[in-house]
């Protein structure tokens, strides 16, 4: 006789992510009326869109953004699947990263448009030479914004390399359409008055009359710069299109972007986090005073515990810089990681916080419950880093679920 195993789904003994799609619409809704309604709204999803899912943030966000950016191409091509199968019309979509020769050919025929951000891109030419041959009259050409290097010194083209790009894309007209021109900002929210932030808009100012002067061309190019910080506190930054992170996903760029808010305007706009992490409880046990608890033994009881052992570790990007500091929610208290973080687990003091006979429990470990929460920057302060990685660093692997 066949013995019948059962299968434990793997879901119920793992952390989970909890979306909220009405916070996405109402950050959304609150970078739109910050801007004027001829400025374009950009969603960026890249980083599997800031940790938080890829696929269920762009089933979330596709239809309340004009136009969604990306890193890699091969999200792009995801989103224009998407797109298919679901019968949607066809979002524009900009690839930041950068692109290999095929790529580029791809992107071409799916109508994706692409940032031109080195010399690498002149490979695209025979390529896309090919591809135009082939296809004869039906070919479109590659849409590409030239991504200008003013001051950030990472992608992008020195103004003083710009001149002699610009013939190389005069003489190559027909297989690349010059878009727009962009940039990206240092520091803007890193300090709360903007002088480096002004001189690059004066950078990218100057590039872009010097391209548009140079090609030569019979239409306006867009003109980008702005990102979730700029977007609210530097009004000159909107130009044409807003590309905006971190604060669709009810992030904070930094505190004093948020201070500079404060500032600048007369209501700080509200964000809404949208991601909680959660997790059931794989043990609850008594500690008795004096035990030592966890790798090192870093930590010993100084009195009887009550403590939950939780399947989640570092493997799962939950920061070993919480052991022995961060807490965990569990029945809206504030509850103590004991010892330390481990690669697939961490220990909980849940005394407080559940009774004699509790058996389970789920807490949050990013998020509210109840009149308490744990903010990815209380993390990230934790963690020493910024909300950006804690929410980017939560692995892949968990299964996202959208709640509301
Ligand atoms: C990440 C990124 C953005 C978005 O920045 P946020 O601070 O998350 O809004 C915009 N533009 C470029 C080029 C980026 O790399």
């Amino acid at each position: 006789m066949a013995e019948s195993v059962q299968i434990i789904d793997h879901e119920d003994c793992a952390s989970w992510i909890e979306l909220s799609k009405s916070a996405i619409i109402k950050n959304i809704n609150t970078y739109r009326s910050q801007i004027d309604s001829h400025i374009v709204l950009g969603g960026v999803i890249k980083g599997n869109a800031y940790g938080h899912g890829f696929q269920e943030i762009l089933e979330c966000m596709h239809s309340y953004v004009d136009i969604l950016f990306v890193i890699s191409p091969s999200d792009a091509f995801k989103i224009r699947k998407y797109e298919k199968e679901n019968e949607l019309i066809q979002k524009r979509v900009i690839v930041l990263g950068a692109i290999s020769p095929a790529e580029a050919v791809l992107c071409a025929r799916k109508v994706i448009e692409v940032a031109i951000t080195g010399p690498f891109w002149e490979n695209f030419i025979p390529e896309l030479r090919q591809c135009e041959k082939e296809k004869g009259n039906s070919y479109r050409p590659l849409k590409a914004h030239l991504h200008v290097d003013t001051g950030l010194s990472r992608e992008g083209f020195m103004l003083e390399e710009i001149q002699t790009k610009l013939n190389f894309l005069k003489e190559n007209n027909d297989l690349i359409y010059v878009q727009g021109v962009m940039s990206h900002f240092a520091n803007t929210e890193d300090v709360t008055e903007q002088s480096y932030a002004f001189e690059q808009l004066t950078k990218l100012d100057k590039a872009y009359d010097l391209i548009t002067a140079e090609l030569n061309i019979g239409y306006k190019l867009e003109k980008h710069i702005a990102q979730s910080a700029s977007t609210l506190i530097i009004p000159d930054s909107h130009y044409d299109i807003a590309r905006i992170g971190i604060s669709l996903y009810g992030l904070w760029p930094s505190n004093e972007t948020k201070l500079s808010a404060k500032v600048v305007k007369s209501e700080l706009p509200s964000l809404k986090p949208v991601l909680t992490w959660k997790c059931r409880s794989q043990s609850i046990k008594k500690i008795s005073a004096g035990t030592y608890i966890g790798y090192g033994c870093s930590c010993r009881a100084d009195r009887d515990l009550r403590v939950a052992l939780f399947p989640v570790g570092y493997f799962d990007g939950y920061p070993r810089l919480l052991s022995n500091k961060g807490y965990a929610l569990v029945n809206g208290i504030r509850c103590k990681i004991l010892g330390r973080v481990m690669m697939n687990h961490i220990i909980v003091d849940v005394t407080e916080a559940t009774r004699e006979n509790t058996s389970e429990v789920v807490a949050t470990l990013l998020g509210k419950d109840g009149n308490e929460s744990v903010s990815a920057e209380q993390i990230a302060d934790w963690a020493q880093t910024i909300n950006y990685e804690v929410v980017t660093r939560i692995a892949p692997h968990l299964k996202r679920m959208v709640v509301d």
